[in-house]
């Protein structure tokens, strides 16, 4: 979306918000009081709107979770609460307890939102218009470009990465959480990713500079690893003052061996007592075509291209944040060259800058797009699935790295 009238795009969005908040009292309920659950709660507590659980599960309405408590539907509905409520669960399970709001007669965006939909979309909003605080959903910070591994499709297209280039100095690293946390006041999830972040030789010191001094901004500080590399005791030690989750991605489908590593990692980890979470196998990705998609659009096309896809993760570099981490590595990793404006200077905003600064975050820039999304297949790569984490043999690596494949 074009700017046009910069640090009040949101004004009416953000009015009808705030009334819809005042109208449910100012009470937020979360449905589903696992992990996902307690993340968003911890964001919640934080700006005092936090109001109670819901959840299925009869063991927890009579124990209550982190200290809180936990209605069933069926009591929250008889005693009548007021409150928009927040389906906070794995992807799969949500479906079903929408249907169970809708059943109970409760509306959609009325009553009740998605945790995707309202950490990404709605809270942002109404954080910067109720509360004067600006929030994002989660932004990542790649340390290196460089991987243990070599998937076919990595989104960040680290196959091309030479295992010598440079990575992040750690004084880059440093800056750039500054920036970001001298902007921003509160985030759901901060990320450590790479490449593979447990070959970032400054990991123990970046670890404890952004714990030491910005944890409290976060609900979530966390660090995406392949699991192929065990930490070593800085690392754990660092992770476990600073209370950092460990999130696998697993790849075991493509390359079994992973099995045995992860088996090795959990040890490692639970012997540490860091918490952890190693995802599904993982059997399906999209191929977003960032390497051989050159669709030749005009700023039409472009700018509805970006409008449908919503990609959720926005990256800091220094003083720069980048609404598309996908966009601004791919070009590099693959020297594209594209999209030298396509991030906000965080050390240029005047003021406080949160008004503007929400308004990048959702998707507002002078351009409307970015220039890799000409390359991309944006939201319609769904209906490109590729086989999860598939490898480069070092023979198609050195016939193709650095090389555009496909021209349309
Ligand atoms: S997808 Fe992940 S593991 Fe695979 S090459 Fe990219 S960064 Fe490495
Ligand atoms: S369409 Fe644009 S913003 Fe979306 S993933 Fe592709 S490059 Fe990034």
């Amino acid at each position: 979306m074009k700017w046009t009238n910069k640090g009040h795009e949101l004004d009416s969005a953000g009015e009808q918000l705030c009334r819809l908040f005042h109208d449910k009292e100012k009470k937020l309920y979360i449905f589903g009081a696992g992990r996902i659950g307690r993340e968003v709660k911890a964001v919640f507590v934080k700006t005092g709107c936090f109001a109670g659980f819901l959840d299925n599960d009869e063991n927890k309405q009579r124990t209550g979770v982190d200290g809180a408590e936990v209605l069933s539907l069926q009591t929250y509905r008889e005693e009548q609460r007021n409150g928009l409520l927040v389906i906070a669960a794995d992807r799969k399970h949500i479906p079903a307890m929408e249907n169970q709001l809708l059943g109970a007669g409760l509306k959609k965006k009325q009553d009740f939102y998605t945790a995707t939909e309202f950490m990404e979309r709605i809270f942002p909003i109404l954080s910067v218009y109720e509360f004067g605080r600006l929030f994002v959903d989660i932004v990542q910070i790649c340390l290196t470009e460089r991987c243990s591994l070599k998937c076919k499709k990595c989104a960040h297209a680290c196959y091309a990465v030479d295992k010598s280039r440079a990575d992040m100095s750690l004084e880059t690293a440093k800056e750039s959480a500054d920036c970001l946390f001298g902007k921003i006041d509160l985030m759901r999830e901060f990320v450590l990713i790479g490449g593979e972040p447990f070959l970032y030789a400054g990991l123990p010191e970046i670890i404890s500079y952004i714990g030491e001094r910005y944890r409290d901004k976060m609900s979530v500080f966390s660090i995406t690893t392949n699991g192929t590399i065990l930490p070593c005791q800085a690392v754990l030690d660092a992770c476990k003052r600073y209370d950092v989750l460990i999130r696998i991605s697993n790849y075991s489908s493509a390359i079994e061996r992973l099995e045995e590593q992860y088996k090795k990692l959990l040890k490692r980890l639970e012997e540490s007592r860091i918490d952890y979470v190693l995802g599904d196998k993982e059997q399906r990705w999209v191929d977003y075509g960032f390497e051989s998609v050159d669709w030749g659009w005009q700023e039409a096309e472009l700018l509805k291209t970006f409008e449908r896809c919503k990609t959720p993760c926005r990256e800091i570099r220094g003083s720069r944040y980048y609404y598309c981490v996908m966009a601004r590595s791919v070009s590099e990793n693959l020297r594209m060259n594209l999209g030298d404006k396509d991030y906000l200077d965080l050390a240029r905003l005047e003021g406080d800058g949160k008004k503007l600064l929400m308004e990048f975050q959702m998707g507002y820039s002078e351009r409307g797009y970015l220039a890799m999304c000409n390359h991309c297949r944006g939201a319609d790569a769904v209906r490109y699935p590729i086989p999860a984490a598939e490898q480069i043999s070092c023979r198609q690596y050195s016939r193709n790295a650095w090389k555009r494949r496909e021209v349309r």
